[in-house]
């Protein structure tokens, strides 16, 4: 009898853990460079226990450096974006630019290694990519960020489908992208009741930003939403935690 009774405690206290277990996840990302305000966003995302992703481009000297290390250390995940924006691939052929990494890359790549800034992750400039560019990425890095590609339509991950060595497609979030709230809301709900990934991609983060970037108020709707689908707000460097949680189930 005794042990019955423990036995339905048990079950009880995982359907209540289970209850508050997190659904689905979503990683917001950002592309180029916006440090400091970059750094100002953090309250926001602070207070929702949440972290982004910045791919940074360009050279890196010692105010990027410090300011990538303030958001590694807020949490966030650094990834990598190249140093002149310039395409892997050609768009004509689609082949492979000669030494894309060795050429455009792996200076920031050697430089962050040093400082002890983790990039797992590298952001295609112009989202253009073929296969040929992931494999070679693929040497270097875990995850690798695209757009949607042609037919736009949103791409979710099941988190217990989630591995090393992904590219992730991204939806653009901004006025130049004809954001629409709702529609985003949407895709997180859709996100949260599959239990799957999505992810999305922006540039500076400022209130009313115009073009490619993340107007303050939108981020902070989005992520108030995500909260309250109880989802896991991640960057790319906790994608790995994600996959040993898809596991277990
Ligand atoms: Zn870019």
């Amino acid at each position: 009898m005794k042990s019955f009774l423990s036995f339905f405690l048990l079950v009880f206290c995982m359907s209540i853990l289970a209850a508050g277990e997190k659904r689905g996840a979503v990683a917001f990302t950002f592309d180029d460079y916006h440090g400091p305000r970059w750094l100002k966003a953090d309250a926001i995302f602070k207070k929702y226990n949440a972290h982004a992703t910045f791919f940074i481009v360009g050279g890196l000297n010692r105010e990027k450096l410090d300011t990538m290390k303030k958001l590694q250390a807020a949490g966030h995940s650094i990834g990598l974006h190249s140093l002149r924006h310039k395409d892997a691939c050609t768009p004509k052929t689609g082949k492979l630019y000669e030494n894309y990494f060795e050429k455009e890359v792996k200076l920031q790549y050697d430089i962050c290694k040093k400082e002890n800034i983790r990039t797992v992750s590298f952001a295609y400039p112009n989202n253009r990519r073929n296969e040929e560019s992931d494999k070679e990425m693929f040497r270097h890095f875990d995850y690798l960020r695209a757009g949607l590609g042609k037919p736009g339509k949103m791409l979710f991950y099941p988190l217990n489908s989630l591995k090393k060595k992904m590219v992730l497609g991204g939806k653009g979030i901004g006025k130049y992208y004809k954001t629409d709230a709702e529609e985003i809301k949407c895709l997180l709900d859709k996100a949260a009741e599959s239990n799957s990934l999505i992810v999305f991609f922006s540039h500076d983060i400022r209130p009313g930003a115009p073009g490619i970037s993340m107007p303050t108020e939108l981020l902070e709707e989005f992520l108030a939403h995500a909260v309250k689908r109880n989802m896991n707000i991640i960057g790319f460097n906790e994608i790995e935690k994600l996959i040993n949680t898809g596991k277990k189930k």
